[in-house]
């Protein structure tokens, strides 16, 4: 029985040994807090929590979150277990005594039978005589480890900051003013020439706009986590600091553009929106990385004409965080296109917070144990939480196939826009649907759909 070498005992390690374990695997964890400490963590305890102290909403059937936690605890998850045993009141969402609930988790794996520990850094590419390994060591992997992954993968592999776009949902941007083309038409590797929605300012919106980004408050740095500007992907506020005409010039620039409704006025500045998942739910806001905080930011992009009603599966921002380019290294199976030997899980895999790192944990705990008993195990379906999870992180993702820079993938929450479509119908006696009643019915036959075809996997 080959054992299975887990590097990082975070929420992604902790989560994988234990599923691992638990389907019969023998687990080493090496961990290196203990001899050696991150910049964040101030515990040597397993599946420390270095921020914020809530696991987000628990509602199953109305948010994507609350029903990866649903999914997790019917997947025998202790990090779920663990939060539950030591949930604080916080309406509706799950937040944790931190303390209680990393203590659980350490006991937890410190005491299961088939796990030990290994208090080590993990100081380069795992040796060669290890059979089957999962690294995950997280967004603060240490710089040697770090470097022994970019030599494996190549240099637009790994990012070391993530310079994140904000991401609109398609049904929430006013398609009466959006409009679909590509700068001078032009159709790229595999596209139609009206690959962008296009988004027009006049010379009024475009002014108050840059007035608006020159004074919004930014995300507060501790010295450890400030970033270094690339060439090309500078935030947009700071491209406003540097002069009114700046964006006109560069993401806003409105040449080889023509809004089909209005096509003889010129507009001013145009912002451009790009496809971002293969479902065509998503879309970025084509170089709007910012490090504006993140209230401010919806109320900025909502001056936009056209996303007065935005809705963002995700708002932008500039952190430390070491991640892999994942549609691209990784094959479906997780496994490492370069050395078979090895699977990532958790957030260094391109997915972002404690639930989501610990998901990616469960499920490749799951299939590295089956693995080493010389079996294999069918990925949960893309209509689940945990299936539209790994879908981002092994090439749901649409951009993968025709970027190789790492940039063009980014770190992400799970979230509705994920998940394939469902069609509902309007229930009987019912002529118009009011309000958010139609989202409501969307989300609850989403998450029910997701509980269903769970079970049918398991
Ligand atoms: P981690 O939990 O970081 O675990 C990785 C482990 O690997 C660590 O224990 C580390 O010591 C170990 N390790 C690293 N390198 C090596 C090596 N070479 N050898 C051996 N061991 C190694 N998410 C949220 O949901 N909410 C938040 O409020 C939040 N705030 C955050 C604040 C900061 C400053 C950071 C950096 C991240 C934050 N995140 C937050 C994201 C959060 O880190 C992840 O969601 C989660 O901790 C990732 O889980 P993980 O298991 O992938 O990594």
């Amino acid at each position: 029985n080959e054992p299975i070498h887990i590097i990082g005992g975070g929420l992604a390690g902790s989560e994988a040994a234990w599923q691992a374990a638990e389907a019969g695997a023998t687990v080493i964890v090496h961990e290196m807090r203990g001899v050696k400490a991150t910049d964040a963590h101030s515990t040597t305890d397993f599946a420390e929590l270095v921020c914020s102290n809530s696991f987000r909403s628990d509602d199953h059937e109305q948010n994507a979150v609350g029903l990866l936690h649903e999914e997790m605890r019917r997947c025998n998850s202790l990090i779920m277990r663990a939060a539950d045993e030591h949930k604080l009141p916080a309406g509706g969402a799950l937040a944790v005594d931190r303390h209680g609930f990393s203590a659980a988790v350490t006991q937890a794996v410190e005491n299961h039978p088939r796990i030990s520990i290994q208090r080590e850094e993990i100081a380069g590419w795992p040796p060669e005589d290890w059979r089957h390994v999962i690294i995950a060591s997280g967004p603060l992997t240490s710089p040697a480890l770090a470097d022994a992954i970019l030599a494996k993968t190549g240099e637009d592999s790994l990012a070391f900051f993530d310079a994140i776009a904000p991401i609109v949902h398609y049904d929430s941007i006013d398609h009466d003013i959006a409009w679909k083309q590509s700068r001078y038409d032009k159709a790229g590797p595999g596209g139609t020439g009206a690959d962008y929605l296009n988004l027009p300012m006049d010379r009024d919106q475009y002014y108050a706009f840059v007035e608006a980004l020159k004074t919004a408050p930014l995300h507060e740095f501790k010295d450890w986590e400030k970033v270094p500007y690339f060439d090309g992907c500078l935030p947009i506020e700071v491209m406003a600091e540097r002069g009114d005409e700046t964006l006109r010039h560069g993401p806003m620039k409105p040449v080889g553009l023509t809004n089909p409704r209005n096509p003889t006025v010129k507009p001013y500045a145009i912002v451009q929106l790009r496809q971002d998942n293969a479902l065509g739910t998503l879309w970025n806001m084509v170089g709007f990385q910012t490090k504006m905080r993140y209230g401010i930011q919806a109320e900025i992009f909502r001056m936009i004409p056209g996303l007065a009603n935005a809705q963002f599966a995700r708002l932008g921002g500039l952190h430390r965080n070491t991640f892999i380019n994942s549609p691209k290294v990784l094959g479906s199976d997780m496994r490492l296109k370069a050395d078979p030997r090895i699977r990532f899980a958790g957030q260094v895999t391109g997915v972002e917070g404690y639930v989501e790192s610990a998901a990616v944990g469960l499920i490749t705990g799951r299939l590295t144990a089956a693995e080493a008993r010389g079996d294999s195990m069918p990925l949960p379906p893309p209509t689940t939480a945990l299936g539209a999870l790994i879908g981002h992180v092994t090439g749901g993702h649409i951009e993968a196939e025709s970027y190789s820079g790492a940039r063009s993938f980014q770190p992400m929450n799970v979230n509705f826009g994920l998940f394939p479509d469902v069609t509902i119908i309007k229930p009987e006696g019912v002529k118009r649907w009011r309000g958010a009643e139609k989202t409501i019915a969307k989300r609850k036959a989403i998450t029910s759909r997701a509980l269903e075809d769970l079970k049918v996997w398991q």
